[in-house]
């Protein structure tokens, strides 16, 4: 049986107190969550060794936003997988749709970071998902096979047996829009077909998350789903209250 997975992606938020106010309240919080969810937090990476501090006797995960494909070098900016797991980070979101767009990262790239994550024993939060245009035009399914199999392709089946898949169409990030329980169950059981298609054990294992606007209201619908396990969280994760709830509505 899978776990459910709720993982919170603070993209470029944040101070330190902003830091220290919410983990506080996440930590009391969710001090005796249910066996049932698994919550990890992604923080910007100057945080890390904050986060890594206030959580160290909270089930609460460590998570990472990025990580740069190579071991180290000459990189400006850039976080080694390697450093991440210095600070007991545990999963790490590669090929957000921000990363592709903004930083035109492809998908021989976000390959090659989620290799450089699975080699460091980190589990890679694996973000696919289509535009508004390419849904549009029909091209949502075609689309999400093309990022999921450039990954599949590249790497070692098993390797990715820990490995986190989440579905993120564009147009519901940070937009208010959703994808209905039934558009998105579609999409989360057709990632399902591809993966079974390379291995049905790891399919039937691999969380799938949902992620686009998930907030306090939908969340639960979105969960009841047979195929979604769990969300991937931007916005509403900065607000405890809503994402605690967020965190309560997994109900298998
Ligand atoms: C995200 O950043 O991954 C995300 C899903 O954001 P939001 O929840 O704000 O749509």
């Amino acid at each position: 049986m899978r776990r459910s997975l709720v993982a919170a992606n603070w993209k470029m938020h944040g101070s330190r107190e902003f830091v220290e106010e919410l983990l506080g309240a996440l930590t009391r919080e969710l001090a005796t969550q249910s066996e049932e969810v698994e919550i990890v937090v992604c923080p910007p990476s100057p945080y890390l060794s904050l986060c890594k501090e206030i959580l160290r006797s909270s089930p609460v995960l460590l998570g990472a936003q990025n990580a740069h494909e190579a071991s180290s070098g000459a990189y400006t900016g850039e976080v080694a997988a390697q450093m991440l797991n210095d600070f007991d980070v545990a999963m790490v979101i590669i090929g957000h749709s921000e990363r592709r767009a903004l930083f035109a990262e492809t998908d021989a790239q976000i390959a090659a970071k989620c290799q450089s994550v699975v080699a460091q024993g980190m589990s890679p939060i694996l973000c696919v998902g289509e535009t508004l245009q390419e849904r549009e035009a029909g091209q949502a399914e075609a689309v999400v096979a093309r990022q999921l199999n450039a990954v599949l392709e590249a790497l070692p089946i098993a390797s990715m047996s820990d490995a986190v898949i989440a579905y993120e169409p564009v147009w519901a990030i940070g937009t208010g829009k959703t994808a209905t329980p039934a558009q998105a169950q579609e999409m989360h059981a057709f990632i399902r077909s591809l993966l079974a298609k390379r291995d049905s054990v790891m399919a039937e294992n691999m969380r799938i998350l949902y992620g686009g606007s998930v907030n306090a209201s939908n969340a639960a619908q979105l969960f009841a789903e047979q195929d979604i396990d769990g969300g991937l969280v931007g916005g509403a994760s900065l607000k405890p209250e809503e994402f605690i709830t967020i965190c309560k509505s997994v109900s298998k």
